[in-house]
C-alpha cells in the first residue's frame, strides 16, 4: 500500500468517530457521504455544482462503466479521473450488486440471469441482454485502469430472504474471491477494501467479518445490506460486524443512506456511506428538510412562497421558493432536477458535517436522540 494511503482518527463518541481518510486526490473528513455517479456522473449535477456543495469523493460504478462507454475508452482517456474531469477522490464499486440486482430483475420467465461459478460470474446485462462473465482478476483490472482511489473485490450478494446454506457458501466463495483479488492487484496507488458479506445471519456475519480482517486490508466495506430487509436487522447486523472490525480502519456501509440511517450506522462506528436516496428522491420531487421528508409537487406548495428549508443555506433555498420549484417539476423542466439534487445533496452534507462537529464536541448521542423521537 502507497504512503499517499492513511487514515486517522481525530475524535470519537462512544462507537461514533471522526477521522481524515488521504488519498492521493484530497483529503477526506468521515463521517462522510458518497454521491452516486453511476455513469461518471451524478445525476442532474456537473462537478462544479458537487464542489460548491462541498462533497469530498463520489462513487461510480463498474458495470455500467464497463457496459459504457467500456473499459477501453476510460484507458484512452487516461483514466477515470481524467475522462470525466473529476480530481478529487473517487470510489469504484465491483459491480457485484449490479450483476446480481440488475440481471436477476430483467428476466422474464422465472429463470435467474445469473450463474455463479467458482470461476466468477455469469451474466446478461440489462441493456442488450447479451452475456458476460465477471472474474475477481476482471474485476482488478477494470479498477486498475480507471485508477479510482478506493477499489472493491469482487463480492457475491445474495437475495434476501435466502437460506442459512447458500448464505454460508456465498460467504465462503466471496473469501475465496478476496484472496484472487488481493493477489492480481498491481497498483500501488489504490486502496482495496474487503467486503464483509453473511447475509443477514449473526455467526455469518461474525466469520465473515473476522475472516476478512484476517487479510489486513486498508479499509472494510459491509454489503448486502438495504436489500429489502426490516431496518432493525439492518441495523443489528451492522453493529455485529462492527466490533469485530478493527478501530484504526476505515469502515464502508455499501448502498445504506436514508438520513436515520446515517445516524444510526455513524451511532455504531461507520465512516462512509453511498446511496442513491438523495439523488434519486430529488428527481421524483422528494425533499429532505429538517422537519422531515416533503414532496414539493404537493398541491399545498402552490403558493407558498418560503424556502424548502429555512435550516438550508443551499443555492437553491437562498434563491428560490417552494411555489417555482413546485412550478418547474409540474413544467417537468430539467432545473427541478438540478434545483432538487442540489438542494438534497447539501441537506446530506450538512446532516454530515453536523455529525462530525457533534462527535468532536461530545453532543453525537443529543444529536441521534433528536432523529429518533
Ligand atoms: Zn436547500
Amino acid at each position: 500500500m502507497s504512503k499517499a494511503f492513511s487514515f486517522e482518527i481525530l475524535a470519537s463518541e462512544g462507537n461514533a468517530r471522526v477521522g481524515r481518510l488521504i488519498t492521493p486526490h484530497g483529503v477526506i473528513e468521515t463521517p462522510v457521504f458518497m454521491p452516486v455517479g453511476t455513469q461518471g456522473t451524478v445525476k442532474a449535477m456537473i462537478h462544479r455544482l458537487l464542489e460548491e456543495i462541498g462533497v469530498q469523493v463520489i462513487l461510480s460504478n463498474t458495470y455500467h462503466l464497463y457496459l459504457r462507454p467500456g473499459v477501453e475508452v476510460i484507458e484512452l482517456a487516461g483514466g477515470l479521473h481524467s475522462f470525466i474531469g473529476w480530481q478529487k477522490p473517487i470510489l469504484t464499486d465491483s459491480g457485484g450488486f449490479q450483476v446480481f440486482s440488475l440481471s436477476r430483475r430483467r428476466t422474464k420467465d422465472n429463470r435467474s440471469g445469473v450463474r455463479v461459478l467458482e470461476e466468477g460470474v455469469e451474466f446478461r446485462d440489462h441493456l442488450s441482454g447479451s452475456l458476460h462473465f465477471f472474474t475477481p482478476e476482471k474485476v482488478i483490472d477494470m479498477q486498475e485502469v480507471f485508477g479510482s482511489d478506493f477499489i472493491m473485490p469482487l463480492d457475491e450478494c445474495v437475495e434476501y430472504p435466502t437460506t442459512y446454506t447458500y448464505a454460508q457458501a456465498s460467504v465462503e466463495r466471496t473469501l475465496r474471491w478476496l484472496d484472487r483479488s488481493i493477489k492480481h492487484k498491481k497498483r500501488e496507488d489504490q486502496a482495496l477494501f474487503g467486503i464483509v458479506q453473511g447475509a443477514f445471519f449473526e455467526d455469518l456475519r461474525r466469520y465473515s467479518a473476522m475472516a476478512t480482517v484476517e487479510r489486513d486490508l486498508f479499509g472494510y466495506a459491509i454489503g448486502g445490506l438495504s436489500v429489502g430487509e426490516p431496518k432493525e436487522i439492518m441495523y443489528a447486523m451492522v453493529e455485529v460486524v462492527c466490533e469485530y472490525l478493527p478501530w484504526q480502519k476505515p469502515r464502508y456501509l455499501m448502498g445504506v443512506g436514508m438520513p436515520e440511517d446515517l445516524v444510526e450506522c455513524v451511532a455504531r462506528g461507520i465512516d462512509m456511506f453511498d446511496c442513491v436516496a438523495p439523488t434519486r428522491m430529488a428527481r421524483t420531487g422528494t425533499l429532505f428538510t429538517s422537519q422531515g421528508k416533503i414532496n414539493i409537487t404537493n398541491e399545498i406548495y402552490k403558493k407558498d412562497f418560503s424556502p424548502v428549508d429555512e435550516e438550508c443555506n443551499c443555492y437553491t433555498c437562498r434563491n428560490f421558493t417552494k411555489a417555482y420549484l413546485r412550478h418547474l417539476y409540474k413544467a417537468d423542466e430539467i432545473s427541478a432536477y438540478i434545483l432538487g439534487t442540489v438542494h438534497n445533496l447539501s441537506f446530506y452534507h450538512k446532516l454530515m458535517k453536523d455529525i462530525r462537529t457533534a462527535i468532536k464536541e461530545g453532543r453525537f448521542e443529543s444529536l441521534r436522540r433528536s432523529w429518533t423521537v
